[in-house]
């Protein structure tokens, strides 16, 4: 999974935040929003999929597809 931000469409209301504090920070100066991470923990799906549906500005975009080098490996390690 990866999400991203529109932050022309954030409207500083930290909703984001409060719901996965791990993923999500405002800026000190600004009070847009800021990622925390570049790549989710499975653990942090659930608390990313929340806030993107509570966003009031629509911001929060959610691709549920990574792309090939984000993915777990799950085979044998090579060599
Ligand atoms: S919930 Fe949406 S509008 Fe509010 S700070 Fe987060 S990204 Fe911005």
């Amino acid at each position: 999974m990866q999400v991203s931000i529109d932050q022309d469409r954030c409207c500083s209301s930290g909703q984001c935040v409060v719901t996965a504090p791990e993923v999500f920070e405002q800026d000190d100066h600004d009070g847009l929003v800021r990622l925390r991470l570049t790549v989710l923990p499975p653990a942090r799906f659930a608390d990313v999929r929340l806030a993107s549906e509570l966003c009031p500005g629509g911001a929060i975009t959610v691709a549920e597809e990574a792309p090939e080098r984000d993915r777990e490996r799950t085979g044998p390690a090579a060599g």
